[in-house]
């Protein structure tokens, strides 16, 4: 399985690896708003906020914005981190330099400056 966000791949296992394992948050949000046939009355779980601006990405993990685990690293261009068996995820949870890093509250995500928005508009 193959997971996608803000056109970039976020996650890629098999499809136990991904359902009973996940590593990336925004893999564990989809899988804790998908319906259980199994939980009679259990509540889905939304994702809070919304899909990135393709043209407004932030500097580091597109998920930033929306992830209940950012910390300050996630500002930076995320890395494939490899988990074996060709489970890879993108995510600065496991990252050693990362540890102890506390996570900041997700509506502080950094905003792309204006004049980068203006200059990407000018573009498109
Ligand atoms: S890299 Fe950071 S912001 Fe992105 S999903 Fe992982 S913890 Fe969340």
């Amino acid at each position: 399985m193959l997971v996608m966000y803000g056109g970039n791949m976020v996650e890629y296992g098999t499809a136990t690896e991904i359902f009973e394992q996940p590593k990336m948050p925004y893999t564990m949000g989809l899988l804790e708003s998908l319906p259980r046939l199994d939980q009679a009355g259990s509540r889905l779980i939304p994702i809070d906020g919304q899909p990135p601006n393709l043209l407004r990405m932030p500097p580091g993990c597109a998920f930033a914005p929306r992830c209940r685990y950012r910390m300050p690293i996630c500002d930076r261009p995320v890395p494939l981190y490899d988990f074996g068996g060709g489970h890879v995820a993108r995510c600065f949870l496991y990252e050693k330099s990362a540890e102890g890093q506390k996570p900041i509250p997700a509506e502080n995500a950094p905003m792309i400056p204006d004049s980068a928005v203006a200059a990407s508009e000018t573009i498109a």
